[in-house]
């Protein structure tokens, strides 16, 4: 059986790096992903655009080009899949990694394709496959939606978006501008100040004139077939409704962090423990990399900012390898 110096989890853009500098660097390495490459940017809306300039994004010195400042999604899907195809990268697609174990130094993969040995495992998992729910009745009807992809299917229809932050307010104006009589429930008292600089005054001001109605201080209590119902600072209010966008966030799956073992910070991030200089957590040979390192804070990192953390694992695993 093939022992690989390095498995990946996560075939996103800081899987890839991992990828990239561990080819350089002359390992044997694999990427393991469970959906389509970059399949977090494959789920995100059709029309977002990201927050970073493209320059912003760039790694392995490979330019990104795109026709404005900032990229959107497909410009960014195809940023990857050249960094992939350039660098001949060793990528396993829509293959998940269901278990993992170590054993005598050596970690036993187990996914929904086959198995793999590997001396070192990096969790590049990120966090957008689980929503934060917001544990409320009717939350499980086909008409409320976790993931917002392009606004075609509310044109005409009264819709509530729920949150304050970018993701709420794309979908809550693109909607809006295809004909969908929006309401936003907020919990704060105005809309997130970390929504991108150039998209705020157009939702406050929309807000502003009644173009969209804002819930604010408010929360979604329930959800009926045909209305829901909102808690407000001046009592409950019920109002007709068709579908709810619910952009509350999403966190990282902690089960394969739990399998091994690596300990997270006991406070509300839940951040999983790992060496600064390294990213090796406390047990030997398991790397995370990329957004998955915030925990909850899903606002620490993001792809700018951890691209750095491809180049510091993989030195610390070649550093390892010279050492025995
Ligand atoms: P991800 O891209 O999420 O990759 C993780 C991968 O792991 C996924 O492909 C997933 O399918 C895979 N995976 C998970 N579990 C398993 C498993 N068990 N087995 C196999 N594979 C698995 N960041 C910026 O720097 N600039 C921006 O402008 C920006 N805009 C954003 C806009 C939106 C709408 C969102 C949601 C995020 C944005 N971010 C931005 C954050 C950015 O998406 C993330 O920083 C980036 O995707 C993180 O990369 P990652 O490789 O750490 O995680």
């Amino acid at each position: 059986n093939k022992i690989y110096d390095m498995l990946i989890i996560g075939g996103g853009p800081i899987g890839l790096a991992c990828g990239v500098e561990a080819g350089k660097a002359g390992l044997d390495y694999v990427i393991v992903e469970k959906g389509a490459l970059t399949n977090s940017i494959f789920n995100y809306p059709i029309n977002m655009t990201f927050f970073s300039t493209s320059d912003r994004l760039e790694m392995a010195d490979i330019p990104f080009m795109s026709i404005g400042n900032k990229p959107n999604r497909t410009e960014a899907l195809e940023y990857y899949r050249r960094i992939f195809s350039h660098f001949d990268l060793n990528v396993k697609l829509y293959e998940a990694v269901q278990i993992l174990e170590k054993k005598d130094e050596l970690f036993h993969i187990k996914t929904s394709k086959g198995k793999y040995q590997a001396k070192n495992v990096v969790l590049a998992t990120g966090f957008y496959d689980l929503p934060n729910l917001m544990n409320i009745p009717g939350e499980d009807l086909p008409k409320v939606q976790h993931y917002y992809k392009e606004p075609w299917p509310f044109i005409n229809q009264k819709i509530v978006v729920v949150g304050g932050a970018n993701s709420a307010v794309d979908a809550a104006l693109e909607c809006w501008r295809k004909g969908a009589e929006v309401s936003m429930v907020l919990l704060e008292e105005e809309v997130d100040q970390a929504v991108k600089y150039w998209v705020r005054p157009d939702i406050v001001n929309r807000i502003k004139e009644g173009s969209i109605k804002a819930f604010t201080k408010s929360r979604l209590k329930e959800i009926r077939a045909h209305e829901v119902v909102i808690s407000t600072p001046e009592g409950e209010v019920t109002i007709e409704n068709d579908f709810v966008l619910a952009m509350t966030g999403y966190k990282p799956n902690f089960g394969l962090l739990n399998q091994l073992g690596v300990k997270l910070s006991e406070d509300e991030k839940c951040q999983p423990q790992y060496d600064e200089h390294t990213h090796e957590t406390n047990v030997q040979g398991v790397y995370l990399a990329g957004v998955v390192c915030g925990g909850l804070n899903t606002r620490e990192f993001f792809i700018e900012n951890s691209v750095v953390h491809a180049g510091m694992i993989v030195k610390d695993i070649v550093e390892k390898v010279k050492r025995k």
